[in-house]
């Protein structure tokens, strides 16, 4: 069995094979122990009712649709609110050591529109305590890793994915790889903008190869804004500033020193939803009260040092190392950043399976769970439910059928697309198109959308796609970033282009989806999510209705239609502080 990808879902789904009997190969980009799980800083979510014994999966279960703004697929919810915890207790047993309570169990803090305090964390590391448990267990079980390979397109026998193609980035030889099932597990694609706080390997790859075998891309517009990310120096726009700042009780101000959330939203504060919170600081710049970079400034400093260096010791020395503040003396300076793709690969519920046979997705690259808007702490609970799901069930469809036949056209082609910057006599620049598809998305499919920005959107979409088939690379494919950046983006464009076409078609306001000509929720396309698939190689796009509730979940959401305000650890009344820079 073939896994791409050894983010946390990558690998939760390689263990779930392995143990399966399955003999599995993963495949990654960079080094094992990179990819965007370790990033991740605030927590996992999970309602072990550890610090609130409220908590149950229920709560967790309507806080995530609620979230989603109802266009989640309620069953991947109601699965990941019930399996969270166990994945939590089971990472433990893989070696995790979470911060504890003082009798010693599972520590969770508070994090935006959690209901109660539900983020089992390692201070602000706790990606790199989850990726480390989940590469020990890879290692254990001899699972093999091939490293610094990037694959670029799936192999089909009739219908059915059987394996995919690529290169090795050192030498730049071909790959191949047959299986008989696929995982698909290549994150998100956030350096689609320019300001983001992913990494050079969120391009999408692995959505846009199985949009190009045929697979569906479910709700592609929903794109999350980040609040909060580093504005200064420009050299570190957009890194992430973790919400567990404001989750320990860290609090936003505007240049006028006045704690704007209290207007925003009052009962929630600065733990709203992010696409709230987002919004508030957007309108805050947009009003001439923002910050000198354009931001809004973010406020620890009533923690005392202890607690920060403590609680948020990567964040004080991301400040003190990246832009010579100490966030101990000093507030932040934030705004929002492309932080997480809710959008991706269609995937049935209960097994991760694609609308393509023998292919699979989590993580990230699937989409249905975090509707129009993901609450933090929800992915990486999703990559653990999720990724052991698909690992589960693909193994069972690996059972089930034989080795498929590598059909040799396919391989041909792919080799000819590969080395068409080598040969083609064109004159553009990878990086030049690069750069000037995030600038078209930066500007006309960001925060804020409109009709007008999204056409002109899409039409330099479509200008940069008829670009890149002119792209040329000098050099040989050994140690080339030029032609890697070639093939990535071609996976670029097409998912740029599938978020235009669903923003423009979706003409309201939902979630991260904000329309200024559409500001109201149109009940109509609350009941769809849009589609983009590939038709003989053209991009359409199509709606299907949002799974309907159960109506024992139904009932959840009349019983409690005004859930209790999320709880951070009650800071000092705000006391706007002077600021010194
Ligand atoms: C800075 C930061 C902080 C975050 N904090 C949190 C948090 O506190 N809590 C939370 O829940 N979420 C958080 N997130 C979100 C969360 O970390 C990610 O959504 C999640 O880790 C994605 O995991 P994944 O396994 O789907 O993909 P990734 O971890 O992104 O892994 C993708 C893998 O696919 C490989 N790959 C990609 N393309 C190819 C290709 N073509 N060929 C071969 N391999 C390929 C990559 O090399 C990599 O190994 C954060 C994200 C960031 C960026």
């Amino acid at each position: 069995m073939l896994v791409i990808g050894a983010g946390g879902a990558g690998l939760r789904a390689a263990i779930e094979a392995a143990a399966a009997g399955m003999r599995v190969a993963v495949v990654c980009k960079s080094l094992l122990g990179k990819a965007h799980t370790v990033m991740a800083e605030g927590g996992i979510a999970a309602a072990l009712g550890n610090v609130d014994p409220e908590d149950n999966w229920q709560v967790h279960f309507q806080d995530t649709m609620r979230g989603g703004q109802m266009i989640n697929n309620w069953r991947m919810a109601e699965l990941h609110a019930r399996e969270s915890p166990d994945r939590v207790y089971e990472l433990e047993t893989y070696g995790a050591i979470f911060d504890r309570t003082p009798d010693g169990r599972v520590l969770q803090r508070a994090f935006g529109a959690h209901t109660y305090r539900r983020l089992c964390h390692v201070g602000d590391r706790t990606g790199l305590e989850m990726i480390r448990s989940l590469q020990d267990r890879i290692v254990q079980l001899g699972i093999d890793v091939h490293m610094e390979v990037t694959l670029t397109r799936l192999l089909k026998d009739g219908d059915r994915v059987v394996g995919a193609f690529g290169y090795n980035r050192i030498d730049g030889k071909f790959v191949a790889f047959t299986c008989k099932a696929l995982i698909m597990a290549t994150g998100g694609w956030g350096r689609i903008y320019r300001v983001t706080s992913n990494s050079w390997e969120g391009t999408g790859d692995g959505v846009g190869m199985g949009f190009d075998a045929g697979a569906e891309v479910l709700d592609p517009e929903m794109v999350q804004f980040h609040p909060t990310g580093m504005v200064w120096p420009p050299g570190v726009r957009g890194i992430l500033v973790t919400e567990a700042v404001r989750g320990e009780g860290g609090y936003l101000t505007n240049r006028e020193g006045k704690r704007f959330m209290l207007e925003y939203d009052p009962r929630k504060k600065e733990l709203s939803s992010r696409d709230v919170v987002a919004r508030s600081i957007y309108k805050e710049v947009q009003a001439g009260r923002g910050t000198e970079h354009g931001g809004a400034f973010l406020d620890v400093r009533h923690l005392g040092a202890d607690k920060i260096k403590q609680k948020l010791p990567s964040m004080y020395e991301q400040f003190l190392r990246l832009a010579d503040v100490d966030i101990t003396r000093q507030p932040m300076e934030v705004a929002p950043t492309i932080h997480y793709a809710m959008g991706g690969l269609r995937v049935e519920a209960e097994t991760g399976a694609t609308t393509i046979a023998g292919l699979y997705a989590a993580g990230e690259a699937a989409a249905g769970l975090h509707g129009a808007n993901r609450l933090g702490g929800n992915s990486l609970s999703d990559l653990l439910v999720f990724g052991r799901r698909a690992g589960a069930a693909a193994a069972a469809h690996g059972r089930e059928v034989g080795p498929g036949k590598i059909d040799e056209r396919q391989v041909r082609e792919e080799q000819q697309t590969l080395l068409l910057p080598f040969t083609a006599d064109g004159t553009e620049n990878p990086y030049l198109l690069q750069q000037q598809l995030q600038e078209a998305m930066q500007d006309g499919a960001g925060l804020a959308r409109e009709e007008k920005s999204l056409k002109t959107c899409l039409d330099r979409v479509l200008e940069l796609r008829q670009r890149s088939a002119r792209v040329h690379v000098p050099g040989s494919r050994r140690y080339n970033p030029g032609w890697h950046t070639a093939r990535d983006l071609r996976f670029m464009l097409t998912i740029a282009e599938a978020i235009v076409r669903a923003a423009i078609e979706r003409r309201e306001s939902r979630g991260a989806h904000w329309r200024l000509d559409y500001l109201e929720k149109d009940p109509a396309l609350g009941r769809v999510n849009f589609i983009a698939y590939s038709d003989g190689g053209a991009m359409k796009l199509k709606t299907r209705p949002v799974p309907e509730l159960p109506p024992e979940l139904a009932k959840l959401f009349a019983a409690s239609a005004s859930p209790p305000a999320p709880q951070p650890p009650a800071p000092r009344p705000p006391q706007p502080q002077p600021v010194r820079r």
